[in-house]
């Protein structure tokens, strides 16, 4: 992979900030997007505007014709069995409520049990929990050891009878573990427990097989993957998308409306009431074809490599805590100064031109695990280059000296 011709893509890349190159390093918040992801959009709206799905004249079916090869796109991009089974939403955050709010209407009832994991982000447990109180449900929590790894003996003892569903994340955003999801979703089908993931940092960094691994829903967001913000998904199997009611109420998601009661759509559409943000979707297939052109192997090679060459320089700077050392760990590594608020690094870094994320990273509880306020996350992209990380350790060493 030629780096400083990939690094041209992405025109945010030469921006000075604080008079500084930027060095971007937020990429689990965000990923930043390439020209062809940002001329998708903006093609869209110099020659294409108009609504999807409703229209007899020619503008409003050319965009409904883009809009729907999108879903092709996604269907091939997650190898799942048919399109239908792709739902256009907003992020991962609608595609997780999406499917607790409708999977538990149709699955969950009053003493019924709900499995999500110690590391999740609070996307992965709120919507949870709003659910479990509504439902008069009860929310079991996956345990972590202190490398950020989940116990699945402890996991193995929570699956029984009650359980309705499991959700996990892939890779957690606030430690990078990687999670042994193949595992986890078959120890819960053994008992015919359906499982999502939430893959909000996994599509970033692996090839996604939902039908290798069998889950029984994926979600994503798609500005995590160098598109638009604005767009997600939700993989579903289409005998729960089919038993599931729908979860907002409005156009497109009808076949019929008196009255006297109104018929649904079929899936997809049942899940996609009122208009979609058709640029975003059509930047998300922008963004599936880019890193398709790159490869997941030279995506995954060159940010294990990152992984690695941060870790061994962060720990030669000293008085350095890392957070999380899975196994396997991809894309967010998170570390604080010994002794400092790792808001007060993240401020200095930030005025050398280097963009790091601070605090709890919506994930509270792996902060109450650890008993700490928050930590210090840099977070790779296939961009990010190591001179970036010589810089970023030259810094942290510069901030260490004025902080301790
Ligand atoms: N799940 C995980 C693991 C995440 O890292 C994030 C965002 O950081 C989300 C869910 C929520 O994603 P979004 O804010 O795009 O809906």
């Amino acid at each position: 992979m030629n780096l400083t011709n990939l690094r041209k893509d992405f025109p945010i890349l030469n921006e000075k900030v604080n008079n500084k190159p930027l060095v971007y390093l937020d990429n689990a918040a965000t990923t930043q997007k390439p020209l062809c992801v940002i001329e998708a959009m903006s093609n869209y709206y110099l020659h294409l505007n108009s609504n999807v799905h409703r229209g007899v004249h020619t503008l409003s079916q050319q965009a409904t014709t883009e809009f729907e090869h999108v879903r092709k796109s996604v269907q091939t991009f997650l190898n799942s069995k048919e399109q239908e089974e792709i739902i256009f939403t907003r992020g991962t955050t609608e595609s997780i409520n999406l499917v607790a709010s409708s999977f538990s209407e149709a699955f969950i009832k009053e003493g019924d049990e709900i499995i999500v994991s110690e590391l999740e982000h609070h996307s992965n447990i709120v919507p949870w929990q709003i659910i479990a109180q509504r439902k008069k449900a009860i929310l079991r929590v996956i345990p972590f050891n202190d490398n950020g790894e989940l116990d699945l003996n402890v996991y193995k003892t929570l699956l029984n009878e009650k359980t309705k569903i499991v959700s996990v994340a892939h890779v957690s955003n606030a430690l990078g573990t990687v999670n042994p999801i193949k595992e986890i979703i078959t120890l819960a089908h053994n008992k015919n427990i359906p499982v999502l993931i939430d893959g909000a940092q996994g599509v970033p960094h692996y090839k996604i097989d939902v039908q290798d691994l069998d889950c029984d829903f994926y979600c994503f967001s798609g500005h995590k993957l160098y598109a638009p913000m604005g767009v997600g998904i939700v993989y579903g199997k289409r005998k729960f998308l089919e038993a599931m009611p729908p979860y907002h109420g409005g156009g497109e998601m009808i076949k019929e409306v008196r009255f006297s009661g109104t018929t649904f759509n079929e899936i997809p559409y049942k899940f996609e009431a009122g208009t979609p943000s058709v640029a975003d979707v059509l930047g998300l297939k922008a963004a599936i074809d880019y890193v398709n052109s790159i490869g997941f192997e030279t995506i995954q090679k060159h940010e294990d490599e990152l992984m690695q060459y941060t870790t061994k320089k962060l720990l030669e700077v000293g008085d350095i805590t890392i957070y999380g050392n899975a196994k396997q760990k991809a894309g967010s590594l998170s570390f604080n100064l010994n002794g400092v608020h790792p808001f007060d690094v993240g401020t200095l870094l930030d005025q050398l031109g280097i963009a790091i994320r601070t605090g709890h990273h919506c994930a509270q509880p792996v902060m109450q695990h650890y008993d700490i306020v928050g930590t210090a996350r840099v977070s790779f992209a296939i961009y990010t280059t190591k001179e970036e990380i010589d810089y970023f350790i030259e810094s942290l060493k510069r901030v260490k000296q004025i902080l301790l």
